[in-house]
């Protein structure tokens, strides 16, 4: 009998591997940041969500550390039992302040904060309208929840519309939109402008997952409800603070006050899963501090010369790179084996990048996803450049 098991675990493993789609894991030997140790190698990363450079900033980890010091590792227990900390408090004061809404509530991860959030607040009255590229964790809340599902191709606003009327059509109650602010694998901006018209034509709500986009993203990093100058109407906003706002963990929504007060009382990950560990908090808290300052406005502008420089040095290289003005910039190599040859040799050359294929991105779209930060130099952002150059004309000198 558990041979059996075994022996399918087995096979699923090897057809991964046959078909040239195992994710090998890199191990890192540093702190993350635009400079990192591998194999004993110093090379550059270019693959990090780690806009702002916070993620290995000394102040943020002093923060975490100190917390840790004066509180202790963790909580051990759930919110409502015994482990609700004043830094909890002041974390969802934080994060509520920074993005403009009346209160938020912390998750695990922005992955339990998307699977919580939708099962609480709809039923089997109300519809979910997705975009067909929205986030796994999205996927799974929708899944888990009651509410009768919808979904439109990618950024198509006609689609939309059309799943509107027909939810309409179809006598729901309430309707929320679910969408990504920034889709990953593209880093095309969500269209909110057009997606809020439409919810107020059909009488309909907005959640965004802005995971790539807080922080960094709009006026004072407000996210892409700011870029887009459709702050105040985002229903729902769910976020991290594993990438931009200092890479440790933790997610959370950001809503009106009773609805965060329904999720506290109903939201399975948080009721159920231990609170945020002290350092967690004392680590996203200085990076809200940072991103708010006028420190923050530099890193920023920073951030934003990077991804410029280097989609323009990309793109008088000749390569193939998805448009678009966020510091995810994905270099299109078609191939899976390409992506993959061509990363692993970037390696060699001191630059890690990581290369995406099926089922990650669609088949015959490999690419290798690069990500600027502010903590890249100008002269790291042209290695990179010089790199993938070198690399690619190496290989098509070989085909
Ligand atoms: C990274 C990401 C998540 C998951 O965030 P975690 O806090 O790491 O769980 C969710 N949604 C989107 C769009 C993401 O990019």
């Amino acid at each position: 009998m558990s041979d059996d098991f075994y022996n399918r675990v087995r096979t699923t493993l090897d057809e991964i591997e046959a078909g040239g789609l195992t994710k090998p894991e890199r191990v890192i030997a540093s702190r993350q940041g635009a400079e990192i140790m591998v194999n004993g190698k110093a090379v550059l990363n270019f693959c990090a969500n780690n806009y702002l450079g916070l993620g290995g900033d000394a102040r943020v980890s002093e923060a975490a550390a100190k917390a840790a010091r004066d509180f202790g590792a963790g909580m051990a227990s759930v919110r409502f039992i015994c482990g609700t900390h004043t830094l909890h408090k002041e974390l969802e004061a934080a994060i509520a302040g920074y993005l403009g809404y009346e209160d938020a509530i912390l998750f695990p991860a922005a992955f339990d904060a998307n699977g919580g959030l939708f099962e609480p607040l709809l039923d089997e009255k109300d519809a979910i309208i997705s975009d067909s590229l929205n986030h796994a964790s999205i996927i799974d809340g929708v899944r888990l929840c009651k509410a009768k599902r919808y979904r439109f191709s990618n950024g198509d606003m006609t689609a939309l519309e059309d799943n509107l009327k027909q939810a309409r059509a179809d006598g729901v109650r309430s309707i929320v939109i679910a969408t990504d602010g920034v889709f990953s694998m593209d880093g095309h901006i969500a269209d909110l402008g057009a997606i809020t018209v439409l919810a107020d034509k059909y009488d309909a709500m907005v959640m965004v997952d802005d995971c790539h986009a807080t922080g960094f993203l709009g006026p004072q990093g407000r996210g892409s409800a700011a870029f887009r100058a459709v702050e105040g109407r985002i229903d729902f906003l769910s976020g991290t603070f594993g990438k931009a706002l200092g890479g440790a963990m933790g997610g959370f929504v950001c809503a009106k006050k009773e609805v965060v007060a329904l999720l506290r009382q109903r939201a399975r990950p948080y009721l159920f899963s231990n609170a945020l560990a002290p350092s967690v908090c004392g680590a996203a808290l200085e990076a809200i501090r940072i991103a708010q300052s006028a420190e923050g406005d530099t890193l920023r502008a920073k951030l934003i010369d990077n991804a410029a420089r280097f989609r323009a040095g990309m793109t008088a290289a000749k390569f193939d790179l998805v448009p678009g003005e966020h510091p995810i910039v994905p270099v299109m190599l078609g191939e899976a084996r390409l992506a993959q040859t061509m990363a692993a040799q970037l390696l060699d050359e001191g630059i890690y990048v990581i290369g995406f294929s099926f089922p990650v991105v669609p088949k015959g779209l490999a690419r290798i996803r690069t990500q600027l930060s502010a903590g890249h130099s100008v002269e790291q952002v042209d290695r990179a450049v010089a790199a993938f150059t070198k690399v690619r004309d190496r290989l098509e000198n070989t085909k």
